[in-house]
């Protein structure tokens, strides 16, 4: 499922963006384009930088970016030039919590989700979806059940973020986070995903903190090692949620391919590294990965590497009526039982789930 796009590592623009297809809005992130219109009107580099420095990194509206252009060049460009390349179809805001999904709808037509998390003290996290459908099709997520899978392109990863990091102005907050976690898995896009994240460090584009991104994947090894050897102070998650394979397999059906030896072997060799620690997601579902000698036997797991583990409750999907969540009390129980084992644990409650923007009800289906 990887991406057919190569990666450049010499560039944090985007060069996929040269292939695109005929008849579609040039924007910000096709820096062929961008500079031919640059070209033709002999325009100041340096224009282009501020443009872009105030947009992205500024938090400036639209119009006030184009404003960093010369008079006689802001019209011109701003015709030829678009500052982004998806299109909000729709926003929905939780009634109960600080959390906001957005639709967009992708130059080539298909609807991809991503949701805004508010947290007190104005911090932000924005969680985006790189692709559209998920092949790994986890059991418990709507996501894993859309078909056909596609892969975004990076712009429309950085868009997500630039777009939602503009609802956020009007606030008076930014985007101080940005977590991999909405549609799809990383990995299976990892050339856009990696470049993604180029353009969120960069200083060019976001100059987001490297600590500030992270990136959640069910467990493929290899690109976990690539990841953590290239995006060294990024953390990643790990979406674990059983240490019985055959169970993590009937949740997770990728799973078999990776066996849980290998899994751990693999986070070994990141703990080696001078990474951050990993996050390990644990969704607790009733009576099937919820009892107390399961704690113990993923505290036995997870014994000896830098973690902290995040357990999560399960969201209704209609998909999965089988799969029922764990009751509080056991939640709390569970979580205590790996503190008993010197874990450090977060027992998360969900934001979005009145509006179907909660882990795993991601299904970009415009209903609102
Ligand atoms: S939980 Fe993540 S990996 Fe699993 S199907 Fe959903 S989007 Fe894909």
């Amino acid at each position: 499922m990887d991406s057919n796009h190569s990666t450049n590592h010499d560039t944090d623009e985007d060069p996929a963006e040269h292939h695109r297809t005929e008849n579609r809005v040039d924007t910000i992130y096709d820096s062929a384009a961008v500079e031919q219109v640059r070209r033709q009107r002999r325009m100041d580099p340096h224009c282009l930088k501020r443009l872009r420095y105030q947009y992205f990194r500024g938090g400036r509206s639209q119009a006030e970016a184009y404003q960093e252009l010369l008079p006689p060049d802001r019209a011109a460009f701003r015709q030829s030039i678009a500052l982004d390349c998806l299109k909000l179809v729709t926003r929905v805001d939780s009634g109960t919590d600080g959390a906001t999904r957005l639709l967009f709808r992708t130059p080539a037509g298909e609807l991809v989700e991503t949701v805004i998390l508010r947290a007190p003290r104005g911090r932000t996290t924005i969680c985006v979806s790189s692709q559209v459908g998920c092949a790994v099709s986890c059991q418990f997520c709507a996501t894993g059940y859309l078909r056909p899978v596609t892969n975004l392109a990076a712009s429309e990863i950085v868009d997500q973020v630039a777009q939602a990091n503009q609802l956020l102005i009007a606030e008076k907050r930014r985007v101080r986070n940005v977590v991999f976690m909405g549609m799809g898995e990383p990995f299976h896009n990892e050339s856009q995903v990696e470049r993604a994240t180029r353009m969120l460090h960069s200083e060019n584009w976001f100059g987001l903190s490297a600590r500030r991104t992270m990136v959640s994947t069910v467990g493929i090894p290899a690109a976990m090692l690539r990841w953590s050897c290239r995006f060294p102070r990024s953390p990643l998650a790990i979406s674990l949620h059983s240490v019985d394979q055959r169970l993590r397999e009937s949740l997770i059906p990728i799973a078999r391919r990776y066996p849980l030896p290998v899994l751990r072997q693999t986070m070994e060799q990141i703990a080696d590294r001078p990474a951050p620690a990993m996050l390990i997601e644990y969704l607790l579902l009733r009576d099937t990965n919820d009892h107390l000698d399961q704690a113990d036997a993923l505290a036995g797991f997870l014994t000896g590497l830098p973690v902290h583990i995040n357990l999560i409750p399960y969201n209704t999907i209609a998909s999965a009526p089988y799969l029922s969540a764990t009751p509080r009390s056991q939640r709390e129980a569970f979580g205590s039982r790996l503190r008993d084992h010197g874990f450090t644990v977060t027992i998360r409650y969900s934001q979005g789930r009145d509006i179907a923007a909660a882990c795993g009800q991601l299904a970009a289906v415009q209903n609102e």
